[in-house]
């Protein structure tokens, strides 16, 4: 029988069906469930697969019956995010799962998590810890920051010298401390940090991962501001020609930012984006944007030389350049460039990906941009930026940002519709949560802080927008849920 899409369907079948048994806990929640009586003894190879154009992107209707398991999909995406569902059903053994039908697809194409690898590297086998995690959550976009004033984590083929100075710190924040040092907490260990980077190798394994998962990896290599790293390397291309060549081991907006006057500078990244564009074939590169302060171009002559010949009206409009020209650049080559929210104030081209941060606050760039018509990825600080303490009794990381929380009831009422207008919401891609990493050092850390946030967030952004949220049985789900994390040797946070 060929099975429709649609909610009337769906909820003839509810009505038909007995409540969701408590014992069920699917994390992100589907659309739509039905539970039978009887259970099915399923294996892996008796799984049927139909395809049923019928069914949107991504979606799935899953039937188990006593006699086996059918999963019906339009695509290969679809068909695998069933089988996630399968998983969670079958945790606790294969031999029992419940009899009934599950239909589901994701409200949000873009499903993302932005993992900082410049102020901490954690490594592949993390990286793919994690992928994994995301996959099993129906999250499809791994953000990798590559690089920052405190790390460059990409080995460059033509400039080595990148990471031979860009991948090594002479010693590094200690371990509790920020880092910041406004607050004077900057404790230093003894040992030098690295040199940490990928090779193109390394990230080949990763892609090929991450593809296997239906996860698109989104490179991030930033400029013109955090690349006090690839300055370490590269000091000619700084607006005063030469720096101590290690990068930053504090955590703070650095001056030194790239010389936008200086033409040599201006190749060099050409050249570096080239490889980048060579190594990752996905449509977007994200080319960062954030935090340029603007007092060394002020101050030299070749960027003011630049102001001067392009006929601009200020350093703001110098960074507005730099951002056209880079965008124009991958445009050239077929790729989409994704900035964050500071370069909407430069005008870019509108098929630029404006990646807000501040979208709820502040300046309501992202807002702006999406009412504009770019493409936007939404990343409030408030309610995704899982860096942040969440509040539990034994969070371990509540020292960070004393009085400033991110619960998990936060993460859980996100909505990247949040403040739009109707004329913005078609623009919003989805979301990412982002995980910066100045005071997260290892995968336990990276665990506690993403996990069970990051639950919450695939199931705001997998779920309607529109649909009632209930945390009271999102908590009821995630106490099951928390179990096959454990299961699964994730540091999982406590929910409360
Ligand atoms: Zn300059």
């Amino acid at each position: 029988m060929r099975i429709l899409c649609g909610t009337i369907l769906a909820a003839a079948a509810m009505a038909a069906g007995a409540a969701t048994p408590s014992a069920i806990a699917l994390v992100p929640a589907p659309r739509e469930q039905v539970w039978r009586e009887g259970t099915c003894a399923f294996v892996e190879k008796d799984i049927r697969c139909v395809r049923d154009a019928a069914l949107p992107p991504e979606g799935y209707r899953l039937d188990i019956t006593p006699d086996g398991v059918t999963v019906a999909s339009a695509d290969d995406a679809g068909a695998f995010y069933a089988r996630k569902t399968l998983k969670q059903l079958a945790w606790e053994g294969c031999n029992s799962i419940p009899c009934g039908t599950v239909m589901d697809w994701p409200a949000f194409k873009w499903r993302g998590v932005m993992l900082d690898e410049g102020r901490h590297f954690f490594g592949k086998e993390v990286v793919k810890h994690e992928l994994e995690l995301m996959a099993d959550h129906k999250l499809n976009v791994f953000h990798w920051h590559l690089t920052e004033c405190q790390g460059w984590r990409l080995d460059i083929q033509r400039f080595p010298e990148l990471v031979k100075y860009g991948a090594v710190r002479p010693c590094s924040v200690a371990y509790g401390h920020t880092g910041l040092a406004e607050r004077g907490d900057c404790v230093f260990n003894t040992e030098p940090y690295g040199p940490f980077f990928y090779t193109a190798d390394d990230v080949r394994e990763i892609l090929a991962f991450a593809k296997e998962r239906y996860i698109t990896v989104v490179p991030e290599i930033e400029m013109p501001g955090h690349i006090r790293a690839l300055l370490a390397a590269h000091p000619e291309f700084s607006c005063k020609g030469d720096l101590p060549r290690v990068p930053n081991v504090i955590h703070s907006i650095e001056e030194d930012v790239l010389c936008a006057g200086n033409n040599d500078a201006i190749r060099f990244m050409e050249q570096v984006y080239d490889e980048v564009c060579n190594l990752f074939p996905g449509a977007c590169i994200h080319i960062g944007g954030d935090e340029c302060p603007k007092t060394r171009w002020k101050e030299c002559p070749k960027c003011q030389a630049r102001i001067k010949a392009l006929g601009l009206k200020d350093e703001d409009a110098l960074q507005a350049w730099v951002t056209r020209h880079f965008t124009d650049y991958l445009a050239k080559k077929g790729r989409r460039a994704i900035g964050w929210d500071e370069v909407f104030a430069g005008n870019p081209g509108k098929e630029t990906i404006i990646h807000g941060w501040h979208i709820q606050h502040g300046n309501k760039f992202g807002l702006l941009a999406a009412e504009a018509g770019h493409p936007t990825i939404v990343s409030d600080l408030k309610s995704t930026y899982f860096s942040l303490p969440q509040k539990t009794p034994d969070d371990p990381f509540t020292y960070l940002s004393p009085g400033t929380w991110l619960t998990l009831e936060t993460a859980y009422s996100f909505d990247p519709f949040a403040g739009m207008s109707e004329k913005a919401k078609p623009h919003v891609l989805g979301a990412e949560c982002c995980m910066w990493s100045e005071c997260t050092w290892n995968i336990y850390d990276l665990d506690f802080k993403l996990w069970p946030r990051a639950c919450a967030f695939a199931e705001a952004l997998w779920t309607s927008p529109a649909a009632p949220r209930d945390f009271t049985d999102f908590s009821r789900r995630m106490a099951v849920h928390r179990k096959r994390l454990i299961a699964a040797h994730v540091n999982c946070a406590p929910l409360k």
